[in-house]
């Protein structure tokens, strides 16, 4: 891994001279949207390599807008980038919080470990946040289900051809105001089942959260789309069919006997923040939850002899959504019709309650911004 000491992380201020005005921010906020607007600054902290590892400097918050960068920058060629998702949401008083942004800010550093690039200590990571949100508060939605989507990234801006860990790298955070991820109401989606892509390989990079997992997922993603589907199921097919992750989500699957079953973090699939709250919650009910390998058959078969009850997948921006159909070339897989008192709606209302402030905060996940 890479050592860095952490200088000073005092933010400098230089604010947008050309914000936009009320009229135009409330325009953005009627409608957000996902991933479509921007709000009217940055946070960037630079790394330098030297002779003792290497130095974070210059954090600061400045204007949003285009990076200069070098047509040689490491990261335009080889991919190396890593980043984080996460949200912030508005409480009813008005007051901005986070919720464990500690455990993206750990992530982070296991991705930057795997691309080759610095480690930000955890607290710069969640005092970009904090700085990030001072400057631009009046973009957090107060709208049911919208949040302040931040977006925090790592890449590689060394001019150089070489293939080598890059020796100046930019860190970034830049914030989106963002309404529901499928948009409007919650009804179960469907899935596609990628088998002539894989997303993952055994000592690959599945479990990070860098930019090329999400560019080799787009040729599955748009088969999911050309076949009616909204996201696509990746497989181990090295290992039984064994059952990973969605695109962007992690999976569960609720069982007759009330076991709650999500595959185990076998070093392809994201550590996902929701699936670990959510495992936490249903453990705090008393249920059992079997991390373990759940292969396509086993899926096949349970929905088959009644056995499989709910399918959810969870993740940062959709939350936690039924799953009500898996599409294949080989026949699809229905989940049974979402019954009165679901597990994944009670569960969905339960993390979305605690991060809006709903619910109490049992397990100090928020944090205030
Ligand atoms: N899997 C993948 C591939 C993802 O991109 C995400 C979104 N970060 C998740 C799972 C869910 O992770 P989280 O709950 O931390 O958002």
């Amino acid at each position: 891994s890479r050592e860095s000491i952490a200088g000073t992380m005092e933010f400098s201020q230089q604010l947008s001279t050309t914000p936009r005005s009320d009229e135009e921010r409330a325009a953005v906020l009627a409608n957000p949207g996902f991933g479509n607007h921007f709000t009217d600054h940055t946070a960037v902290i630079d790394w330098n390599h030297t002779s003792d590892g290497g130095r974070w400097s210059n954090a600061r918050i400045e204007a949003y807008g285009p990076i200069s960068l070098d047509p040689a920058a490491s990261v335009l060629h080889y991919g190396q980038e890593i980043f984080e998702g996460l949200k912030a949401y508005r409480h009813a008083d008005g007051t901005v919080w986070t919720f464990r942004p500690e455990a993206n800010a750990e992530r982070f550093n296991a991705s930057a470990r795997r691309l080759a690039l610095p480690e930000l200590p955890v607290e710069a990571f969640v005092t970009s946040l904090k700085e990030l949100v001072a400057a631009d508060r009046a973009w957090v939605p107060s709208g049911d289900g919208e949040a302040l989507y931040l977006r925090p990234f790592m890449i590689a801006t060394e001019a150089f051809l070489g293939v080598r860990p890059a020796r100046e790298v930019s860190y970034r955070l830049i914030a989106s105001p963002a309404g529901n991820y499928f948009g409007g109401e919650l009804k179960p989606v469907s899935i596609w089942l990628a088998t002539k892509y894989a997303r993952a390989g055994r000592g690959g990079t599945g479990e990070a959260k860098c930019g090329g997992n999400y560019a080799a997922s787009l040729a599955a993603q748009l088969e999911a789309e050309e076949n009616g589907c909204q996201q696509v199921l990746f497989l181990d097919p090295f290992n039984d069919n064994a059952v990973e992750e969605l695109g962007g989500m992690n999976v569960f699957f609720v069982m007759a006997d009330g076991t709650v079953v999500t595959p185990a973090l076998n070093g392809n699939i994201l550590h996902g923040i929701t699936r670990a709250s959510v495992i936490q919650l249903l453990k705090d009910r008393g249920l059992k939850v079997e991390e373990r390998k759940f292969t396509l058959d086993e899926w096949r078969r349970a929905a088959e002899n009644g056995q499989l009850r709910e399918v959810f997948a969870c993740g940062t921006a959709a939350v936690i959504t039924p799953i009500g159909l898996l599409k294949t070339t080989e026949g699809d897989i229905a989940s049974p019709a979402l019954p009165q008192e679901s597990l994944t709606l009670s569960i969905r209302e339960q993390l979305l309650g605690i991060q809006t402030g709903a619910v109490a905060d049992q397990h100090g996940w928020l944090t205030r911004l």
